[in-house]
């Protein structure tokens, strides 16, 4: 059994939940996860901004605009009346219930709930949609099974036990529908698995289940040499190591959220990156499997703040370190780079919300500079020390670069530059023409 997962894109338009319900169609029994349409889960965090701001008229105006963009796709995804029907009362309801939470005070409990809103919405659409087709469908309730527990990491045994038992009662049904995204936390309330999160929740039940494939259908072929944002000309990796993908996803190649692969990689259940658009392409497969010497891709991380400590002894003492890691600690920011010297140490963290009391707490041990706006380039591949030159390729790529930091060793699979914003696209596409271009190399 496969579980497969629709993005914000899939599921944008009637249309496309046509397309989805048509591949999906297959006669073979599956779990299929399901984001909100594009750009309503961005609609719904603004609602929440302006409830925050005590604007209940805009918040309210916002309501407004989405139901009336909802009510217009009634007519254009289902056929019969009944179906219709059946939508128009659950869309009433909905966003009743939606006007409700956003007329009290702000807290972020009733956020979460307004975010969970747009998983809840799609996953209706495409249910009432099967049904009128004649699937057998069910639809599952991701609140009754996905749990974060205190420290905000989800759950896996409710995942299994819930699962479990629901497969083996149930024989008949062949499509079980959820959201992605949305959970409950320990108080019991609705929560989420952060923005992007829908990746997450198909991997995690794929582990829980130790399903045969965890597919994450997209609008591109696959996973990109490099960031098809910024770059021209990439082209879709046929295949990584579940560490690489990793690497990729944790420094900023979109397509797949930052945690999603290590659930899959635990349970040794590999993952397929296709495309909704082209469902014939072979996307990305990623598993157990390493490639010998081949650098596969390359993805930027944003928004990277660069901390320098120069002691303000001449040497570096014993305990410099721990101590400067153990205020990072403390402030619960975790660190992405490290790069040390006979004085000093350079780190970069990719979230600064703490960085006032750190950089108070770091002035007591030494000299402290901070660099904002920076970006983390990272080179992903097999880059084991015995295949030599590697290193002299990709840093020859990034001659014309102003570089602020360099690591690797910390794995064998990653790269990483700490260079400007402002260079950002010029690092990428220089490290593709390098890399990719030169038909040699790979
Ligand atoms: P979904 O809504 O289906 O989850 P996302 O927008 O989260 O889709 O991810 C798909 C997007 O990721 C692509 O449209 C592409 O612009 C972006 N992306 C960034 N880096 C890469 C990459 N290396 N390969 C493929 N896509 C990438
Ligand atoms: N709808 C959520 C978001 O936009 C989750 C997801 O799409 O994966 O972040
Ligand atoms: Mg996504």
């Amino acid at each position: 059994m496969k579980i497969l997962k629709f993005g914000g894109t899939s599921v944008g338009s009637p249309e496309r939940m046509k397309d989805v319900a048509r591949l999906i169609a297959d006669g073979q029994r599956k779990i299929v996860v399901l984001s909100a349409m594009s750009g309503t889960t961005n609609r719904l965090v603004e609602i929440a901004d302006y409830i925050k701001k005590r604007n209940t008229e805009s918040g309210n105006a916002l309501i407004g605009h989405l139901r009336g963009k909802y009510k217009k796709h009634i007519p254009e995804l289902f056929a019969t009346a009944e179906a219709r029907k059946r939508c128009e009362k659950f869309f009433r309801d909905e966003f009743i219930n939606l006007g409700r939470l956003a007329q009290g005070d702000f807290n972020e409990t009733m956020e979460k709930a307004i975010l969970a809103q747009g998983e809840i919405l799609s996953t209706h659409m495409m249910f009432f949609y099967l049904q009128e087709q004649g699937m057998k469908v069910r639809l599952i309730p991701a609140l009754d099974f996905m749990h974060i527990d205190a420290d905000g990491e989800p759950m896996l045994r409710p995942i299994h036990e819930y699962w479990e038992r629901l497969l083996a009662e149930d024989k008949d049904t062949e499509i079980f529908l959820t959201q992605g995204f949305i959970c409950r936390n320990p108080q019991g309330e609705i929560d989420n698995l952060q923005r992007g999160g829908s990746d997450y929740t198909a991997s995690l039940i794929g582990a829980a289940l130790h399903l045969e494939e965890i597919q994450i259908w997209t609008d591109i072929d696959g996973m990109h040499n490099n960031d098809p944002r910024f770059v021209e000309g990439t082209r879709p990796v046929r295949q990584l190591h579940f560490e690489e993908a990793a690497e990729l996803a944790y420094f900023g190649a979109k397509i797949l959220h930052p945690t999603c692969i290590q659930p899959a990689r635990y349970a040794g259940v590999p993952v397929r990156l296709l495309n909704t658009m082209q469902p014939d392409a072979p996307g990305t497969l990623i598993n157990n499997t390493m490639q010998s010497g081949v650098i596969k891709a390359v993805a930027a991380k944003d928004n990277i703040t660069a901390i320098k400590v120069v002691s303000s002894r001449m040497l570096l003492a014993t305990g410099f370190l721990r101590h400067i890691f153990d205020i990072f600690a403390r402030y619960k920011t975790s660190i992405d780079m490290v790069a040390t010297s006979e004085v000093g140490v350079s780190l970069s963290i990719d979230n600064d919300s703490r960085l006032t009391p750190i950089v108070e707490e770091l002035k007591k041990v030494g000299t402290v500079e901070v660099d904002h706006n920076m970006c983390i380039i990272c080179v992903v591949g097999d880059l084991v020390r015995e295949n030599k030159g590697f290193l002299a390729r990709i840093t020859s790529a990034m001659s014309d670069v102003a570089v602020r930091m360099v690591s690797y060793g910390g794995s064998n699979h990653n790269i990483s530059f700490l260079v400007k914003a402002e260079e950002k696209k010029q690092a990428l596409q220089a490290l593709s023409d390098k890399l990719f271009k030169e038909s040699s190399i790979n």
